[in-house]
């Protein structure tokens, strides 16, 4: 039998949907006990164990863990899975691209990077060359443990009826000292979380400028939605790095993506390959993004935003 263990993401005290992502991808694993590991609080724990598919939760409270320094969690997850898993999966977010790769190298384990589909318990597929190539990859027979992070836009979040157990543990580990958290900075938004909003606004280079860019969020805090942006805005200073969309940035999914003044590069559109409903705006009628685009508008975004944003207000 397959023993896989989920290293859940949170903020101390909300699970991110990114960790029902990996559930679902794991439910697909066959012959399979899928387990979380919450290396943090009760509350998460409690919403951890509501996941449909979820045998059993392991709750390792320390409060090393306050901060989620990879570093720190890492040698914690390599003992847990020492007691037997076969897998243990994380999603392929910033969180668990710098957590997954120390897990592996503890393990002394082979890392798999973005699943995107389950073949069978050593068989997956994931993409590369910005997703015009599907890989298939199989790990060997000889080894114990398979390590992998899951491309969460490739997967939906399993409901929330479930009713695992919960486990609290404390682990005999040696914690590393050489690092330690210091501070965090934050940005300062009230704007939902680019990789799980329902709705997207995106800007590209044609904003201009930061001041210009703010069009993009008046545009997104009118429905709601996260703010996000091309590299060419962000190297250009319009909008911060975490923002990016693509290839180099974030891979996301929404319901809706707005893409404003974006040509349509195909390192952009690897991060939205699996949107639901794209809807472009653009001056140049033959800009690439309209062959992806499900609703396309032409025309010059100086004069399109601000008439869309006051009349989506006025609704
Ligand atoms: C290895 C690698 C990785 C990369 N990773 C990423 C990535 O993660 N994300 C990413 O986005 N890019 C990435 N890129 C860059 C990518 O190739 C493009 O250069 C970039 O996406 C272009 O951004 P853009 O569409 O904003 O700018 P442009 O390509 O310059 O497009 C601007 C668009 O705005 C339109 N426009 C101009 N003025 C107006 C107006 N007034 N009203 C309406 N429309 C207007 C133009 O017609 C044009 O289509 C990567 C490139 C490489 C080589």
């Amino acid at each position: 039998m397959n023993r896989i263990l989920i290293v859940a993401e949170h903020d101390g005290s909300h699970l991110n949907a990114a960790t029902a992502k990996c559930v679902s991808c794991a439910v697909q694993v066959p012959d399979a006990q899928v387990d979380v590991v919450v290396l943090g609080s009760a509350a998460v724990a409690a919403q951890a164990a509501t996941l449909a598919g979820v045998a059993q939760v392991v709750q390792v409270a320390n409060p090393a863990n306050d901060s989620q320094l990879a570093a720190v969690l890492a040698p914690q997850i390599a003992a847990l899975v020492r007691e037997g898993y076969t897998h243990v999966f994380g999603p392929s977010t910033t969180f668990g691209k710098d957590l997954m790769p120390r897990v592996a190298a503890l393990l002394d384990a082979p890392q798999l990077s973005d699943i995107m589909a389950v073949e069978s318990d050593r068989r997956f597929r994931r993409p590369i060359y910005a997703g015009n190539v599907v890989l298939i990859v199989e790990v060997e027979a000889d080894q114990p443990v398979i390590v992998a992070t899951v491309r969460t836009a490739s997967f939906g979040e399993v409901t929330r009826d479930g009713s695992a157990t919960v486990l609290v543990r404390t682990l005999q580990v040696a914690l590393p000292s050489h690092t330690r958290f210091v501070s965090m900075t934050q940005a300062n938004t009230d704007r939902p979380d680019l990789q799980t909003a329902a709705t997207v606004v995106s800007g590209g280079r044609a904003l201009g400028s930061a001041d210009q860019f703010k069009l993009i969020e008046q545009l997104a805090a009118t429905l709601g939605a996260a703010v996000g942006a091309s590299r060419a805005a962000v190297d250009a200073g319009y909008a911060p790095n975490e923002l990016q969309v693509g290839q180099t940035g974030k891979i996301i999914s929404p319901q809706l993506y707005i893409a404003v003044g974006i040509s349509g590069a195909i390192q952009h559109m690897t991060g939205i390959k699996d949107a639901k409903t794209i809807v472009a705006i653009n001056k140049d009628a033959d800009a690439p993004i309209f062959e992806s685009a499900d609703l396309g508008l032409v025309g010059d975004l100086f004069s399109i935003l601000p008439e869309l944003t006051q009349r989506l207000s006025s609704r």
